[in-house]
């Protein structure tokens, strides 16, 4: 058996298990979907939104890209973004890094990784803003996490400067913006640094 037909068959019982503990489980899904939140992420293998969090199909709306970035003209993002805020009415927006990330690695060096560069400029800028820190750590593992964690916290800067979070802000209560890091070692999510919704400013009547 080929490595993908395991996939297709793992499926059918992944399916079946369902179905078995929840006959509509489907059937209410395939009609709407009501995610909370909205997880944008690093495409690394190892940290599955769904997985590492124990949620369910339809609990969390997903974007990932290389390092978990929000670059404000990537319409792929933006996109995403406005469809979840605007339209899901997600309640709140992680934005999950990972420690021992190849893509922050791979910004703090020099060399050339293709069209890849021009995605990892977004990167070096943050470790630029932090070099003087970050290069006084020995251990080059740590000086990437640290580097992860700034990164974190820049995405979830980025996020709450965009125009559907803003626009959401002059309305309502929401989204909280949560900026967390997943341990490959430990399988634990930590929270970095967040961003609530605006306190809205009293209206004031005149008599
Ligand atoms: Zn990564």
């Amino acid at each position: 058996m080929h490595s993908f037909e395991k996939l297709l068959l793992e499926n059918k019982a992944w399916a079946a298990e369902k179905v078995m503990d929840d006959p509509a489980f489907f059937t209410r899904l395939a009609h709407t979907q009501t995610p909370e939140f909205l997880w944008i992420g690093c495409s690394d293998s190892r940290v599955p939104a769904n997985e590492v969090t124990g949620t369910q199909p339809g609990e969390i709306f997903v974007h990932r890209n290389i390092a978990n970035m929000v670059v404000k003209d990537d319409l792929n993002l933006l996109s995403v973004l406005e469809y979840a805020v605007m339209h899901l009415k997600v309640k709140h927006i992680i934005v999950c890094g990972h420690y021992g990330c190849g893509g922050v690695k791979a910004a703090m060096t020099d060399k050339s990784f293709g069209i890849l560069d021009h995605w990892l400029s977004n990167i070096k800028t943050v470790y630029n803003r932090h070099r003087d820190e970050i290069d006084e750590i020995d251990d080059p593992e740590e000086r990437a996490n640290l580097l992860a964690e700034y990164n974190v916290r820049q995405q979830v800067i980025n996020i709450s400067e965009t125009i559907p979070v803003r626009k959401a802000w002059d309305q309502e209560q929401r989204p909280h913006i949560h900026g967390w890091i997943y341990g490959l070692n430990d399988g634990i999510l930590k929270r970095v640094y967040d961003i609530k919704p605006p306190v809205p400013e009293p209206h004031y009547v005149i008599a």
